[in-house]
């Protein structure tokens, strides 16, 4: 309508707000120890997205199958409430140079949100919905908030600067024991289990702190949980560069 002004009520801006969860992940992660910092790092990390009542109705993904990659918006619910600093330390840094929260990608900020990037593999309707992603960054039993459809025209930019994480993390050369792949020659999932176990131990998960040289650290045994198993693991860094070798695989 021209020439009639409309008065909004203008929103609360500080009005508290409660979001319901459409869903929750179930992934190849049962712990937040050893993923990878941001998706598509472990191609081979697959895992679902299972749709709750009533947002299972299989009209709510009509057309989605068309769409090869997806923005999750999730909560790290793992990570504590309402504690928060301005200042943060990204692993990207060290650990050791701050950076603002708003600046970071960090799991510890106001209102705890995650964005993700991952792929759409396929979508299950048979009973409820269920979509089978990869590349997932997410533990296992994170609550997803919303789904939207990557639009590459317009959220692909190349040309970006990205601040302190100009490009991918460099990826370590992964190596396993004799034992280790004798373990995974009698799994039915061995090889892809394998390549994930590459992919992720590439990105070198200890923690950050560890990177700052200390002589204790290089004999030192880690753990990361992957499916059913705790793979254990040591970091050689040597003077022509650091690399995994994979120790041992136990049951969980
Ligand atoms: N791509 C997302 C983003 O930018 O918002 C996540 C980035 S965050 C740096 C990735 C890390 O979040 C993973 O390495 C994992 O340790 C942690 N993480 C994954 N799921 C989580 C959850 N539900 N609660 C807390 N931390 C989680």
């Amino acid at each position: 309508m021209v020439g009639i002004i409309t008065t909004m009520t203008p929103a609360q801006p500080d009005a508290d707000f409660s979001m319901q969860p459409i869903g929750h992940i179930v992934s190849d992660f049962p712990d937040k120890f050893g993923i990878p910092r941001q998706p598509g790092l472990a191609p081979a990390a697959s895992a679902n997205l299972v749709l709750s009542h009533p947002f299972d109705d299989p009209l709510s993904v009509r057309g989605l199958e068309d769409f090869s990659h997806l923005w999750l918006t999730f909560l790290f619910h793992l990570s504590p409430d309402r504690r928060w600093t301005p200042l943060v330390r990204p692993p990207r840094l060290g650990g050791n140079a701050r950076v603002g929260v708003f600046a970071s990608r960090s799991t510890h900020r106001p209102n705890r949100l995650g964005l993700s990037l991952v792929e759409l593999i396929d979508i299950d309707t048979r009973r409820g919905v269920r979509l089978e992603l990869r590349g997932c960054d997410l533990v296992s039993g994170t609550p997803v908030l919303d789904i939207k459809p990557y639009l590459p025209w317009v959220e692909a930019r190349p040309e970006a600067r990205a601040g302190f994480a100009p490009q991918a993390p460099p990826r370590l050369p992964v190596g396993f024991s004799a034992s280790v792949e004798a373990i995974l020659a009698t799994r039915s999932d061995g090889t892809s289990l394998r390549e994930l176990i590459i992919q992720v131990l590439a990105q070198d998960p200890r923690p950050a702190y560890h990177s700052v040289a200390s002589e204790a650290r290089e004999a030192r045994t880690y753990g990361v949980r992957l499916r059913d198993v705790d793979v254990r693991f040591q970091v050689n860094d040597g003077e022509q560069g650091s690399s995994v070798r994979v120790v041992d695989i136990v049951p969980a």
